[in-house]
């Protein structure tokens, strides 16, 4: 039996951190047994919200398929690819935009939510390029054939929106696409050093896969613990401590159950307490770390993975295009 084939991608605004090593990372390494997976690395939909910084995004790409590497994404598994290397994405998005109203996009919550993120880069007035990022993302998964679409909670609205452009799509024009399906992710948002729910590089409260072991040990002992707990034998709630969070992280589950012992018996300083973590979380990260090294001294490599994993997409991509061209009565000229 063919495997199901999953569409993912990451858009190329900064290095990967431990958020997005649990969050999705992790999973995908799982998947790419099971399935046939494709991560786009999103430098059309980053250019959205960064169009007056190209460089930004330019740079991040290699940074992105490093991290990917580093983290046990194996390219002969998983195709990665280039999103601004595939136009037939685009040309997708120009068919679909006509089956999409301007009204359903402002209402879809997941783009309203970002849209007041963003503020300060658009005021009071949004382009239509960031308005219409959903439609893009549509064209990215169905151009691909995408069948599931791992995502968390927040991202569901895009993709019930794809969905039904997809059945807008096939009602008009005949069954050209499968809706995808959402692969919920299990995986728990990981919270900043600082105790916010969100990690994040705007936030500086983020570990990074790449953050060297002196990086790693400075973030840790600035984390924020039980700020109730002044002496080392006050009793203390490790419920409410970051360091005990990231114990369970990167500590064995007989470490984390020592710290809480001790942390409520006030028989564990704080700094021991944050030592000890440092130290497993740089064990956690050493082997991508060394990999990371070892492929920002090879380039050849990724530049071998993207040009072969872009032009693996392409194909398929160029495949869909002339179903949909059919199916669009587009097919002016016998190949
Ligand atoms: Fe947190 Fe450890 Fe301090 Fe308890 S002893 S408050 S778990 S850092």
């Amino acid at each position: 039996m063919s495997k199901k084939r999953i569409v993912t991608g990451d858009r190329p605004t900064g290095k990967l951190h431990i958020g997005h090593y649990f969050g999705s990372l992790v999973n995908r390494v799982k998947m790419q047994d099971e399935y046939d997976q494709y991560i786009l690395v999103a430098d059309v939909q980053a250019l959205t919200d960064n169009f007056n910084n190209p460089e930004k995004v330019r740079n991040n790409v290699k940074e992105l398929v490093i991290d990917y590497l580093s983290c046990g994404i194996d390219p002969e598994k998983t195709c990665i690819y280039i999103q601004s290397m595939i136009p037939e994405t685009a040309e997708l998005t120009v068919f679909y935009s006509n089956l999409v109203t301007i009204s359903r996009l402002q209402r879809n919550p997941t783009v309203k939510t970002e849209i007041a993120q963003k503020k300060e880069l658009f005021g009071e007035s949004v382009t239509y390029g960031f308005l219409g990022y959903p439609v893009s993302q549509a064209g990215d998964i169905t151009v691909l054939g995408g069948e599931i679409v791992p995502a968390g909670e927040d991202q569901e609205p895009l993709i019930e929106q794809c969905r039904e452009i997809v059945r807008k799509f096939n009602s008009i024009y005949g069954e050209v696409f499968k809706e995808p399906e959402i692969y919920l992710s299990q995986n728990k948002r990981i919270k900043g050093l600082d105790g916010n729910e969100k990690m994040g590089k705007s936030l500086g409260n983020a570990i990074y896969i790449s953050d060297s072991e002196e990086e790693i040990t400075k973030k840790i002992m600035s984390a924020v613990t039980d700020p109730n707990r002044i002496k080392k034998d006050d009793k203390g709630n490790p419920d409410i401590c970051m360091v005990s969070y990231y114990h369970k992280l990167f500590s064995s589950e007989q470490e984390c159950k020592t710290v809480c012992e001790e942390c409520k018996a006030g028989k564990r300083g704080c700094v021991q307490c944050k030592k000890e973590l440092a130290a497993n979380t740089i064990e956690f990260l050493r082997p991508m770390r060394e990999k990371r090294e070892y492929l920002e001294a090879h380039p050849e490599i990724i530049e071998k993975v993207l040009r072969e994993g872009t032009a693996k997409a392409k194909k398929e991509a160029e495949e869909t295009m002339k179903k949909v061209k059919k199916a669009m009565k587009l097919d002016y000229f016998c190949d």
